[in-house]
């Protein structure tokens, strides 16, 4: 995929998205398909460089990718509060693994093959009067400026269009990744309040990698301490950072809307990322998805969208109950445990994809 390149001579398209990530892609390979011309700008040189868990959910989002990109797929789930252990199992696979930079590749290859343009190395740095953007080639420093009928922000957390709608972002999580190499089986989630808060932390297995990492609201425990909590769980676990490089990143669940005149807001840039659990990647995707419909066809109901804003708040709500005291957020995790081990519900129920 080259994709980049810098012409000199404003261009309009029907669409522009600012941001590569999974909803930029998904949306890009939409709009493109419905035959609108679709350009999308990316400001780092590779598709799919991101802190990430690479954690997907077979109801929602694995369907939709092949199987030659799932790292590992589970069907068990060894969940552990601070005064129980249990394996939640299902016939069917509950969750599955994958890596985001060939997930990225993957999605750009079908944005391509629909007839977007994409290009790398592009910064947005401002939006004028609703119809013009401007953004500069990190390689070569040049400026240049493109005219769009519609704009999608799909540029994540710290979202540029956000701030031009003068949305400011309130509720965010923060997420740190430590990815190691080693070969384990089996995914675990530990829902400790004394180091963690309403947040958790995980091991997920690759093929030849572990994730591990954690989550947590950002409001309940700045960035330095979760680190450091981290840290003390890791080596508790027995495992060996040592010359392993975090990643961090925020995770945006503050939405106020997705719709404003002929801009779009999906993914992250939106707030649609899961308060509770940090879920991501198939909010960003299915929004990405629904917008692109609804640019082409302003009757589509979008009700995909609409299943997803109301688990969001569902999420949000829980949040904000088990941040209230450390009591609440055990009080929270221990009953979630009973629900799981005693199936009264399944893990389906605090996905982003439930019905
Ligand atoms: C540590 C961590 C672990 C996580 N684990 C999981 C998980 O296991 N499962 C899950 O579902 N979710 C997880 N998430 C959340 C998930 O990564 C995000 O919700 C998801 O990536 C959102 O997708 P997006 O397309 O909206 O935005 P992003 O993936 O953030 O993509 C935004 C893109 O926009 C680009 N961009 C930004 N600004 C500009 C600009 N000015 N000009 C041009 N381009 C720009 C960025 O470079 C980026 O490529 C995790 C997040 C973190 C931080």
């Amino acid at each position: 995929m080259t994709g980049f390149f810098c012409n000199f001579i404003s261009m309009r398209y029907d669409v522009i998205i600012v941001g590569a990530g999974p909803g930029g892609l998904a949306c890009a390979e939409r709009t493109a398909t419905l035959g609108l011309s679709t350009l999308v700008l990316e400001r780092q040189s590779i598709i799919g460089k991101k802190a990430c868990g690479g954690g997907i959910t077979w109801n929602g989002l694995i369907k939709k990718v092949p199987d030659a990109l799932h790292e590992k797929v589970f069907t068990k789930q060894f969940i552990h509060t601070r005064y129980q252990n249990t394996c939640v199992s299902s016939p069917t696979p509950i969750i599955a693994t994958i890596n985001r930079e060939k997930l990225g590749r993957h999605m750009a290859q079908k944005a391509l093959q629909a007839g977007a343009e994409i290009r790398l190395g592009c910064n947005v740095t401002s939006i004028e009067n609703g119809t013009r953007l401007n953004y500069t080639d990190t390689v070569t420093k040049k400026h240049q400026q493109e005219i769009f009928t519609h704009l999608v922000g799909a540029d994540g957390s710290s979202s540029m269009v956000r701030r031009y709608l003068d949305l400011p972002v309130l509720s965010v999580g923060i997420g740190i990744n430590y990815q190691i190499p080693g070969n384990i089986h089996d995914m675990h989630w530990y829902l400790n309040s004394s180091l963690f808060k309403s947040g958790y932390s995980w091991i997920f297995p690759y093929n030849g990698s572990i994730s591990i990492g954690a989550y947590v609201d950002n409001k309940k425990l700045k960035a330095g301490i979760l680190h450091k909590n981290f840290l003390r769980w890791a080596k508790q676990q027995g495992f060996s950072l040592k010359g392993v490089q975090p990643s961090a990143g925020y995770i945006n669940y503050d939405f106020k809307g997705y719709h404003f005149g002929n801009i779009f807001l999906i993914g992250d840039a939106a707030g649609l990322a899961s308060g509770l659990t940090g879920e991501g990647i198939y909010s960003a995707i299915v929004s990405g998805e629904t917008v692109a419909k609804r640019i082409h066809d302003p009757l589509y109901r979008c009700d995909e969208l609409k299943n997803i804003i109301k688990n969001h708040r569902r999420h949000k709500r829980m949040v904000a109950f088990a941040g209230k005291s450390n009591i609440l957020s055990t009080f929270l995790f221990e009953l979630l445990f009973v629900a799981l081990k005693t199936r009264l519900i399944n893990f389906k129920a605090v996905e982003m994809s439930r019905e």
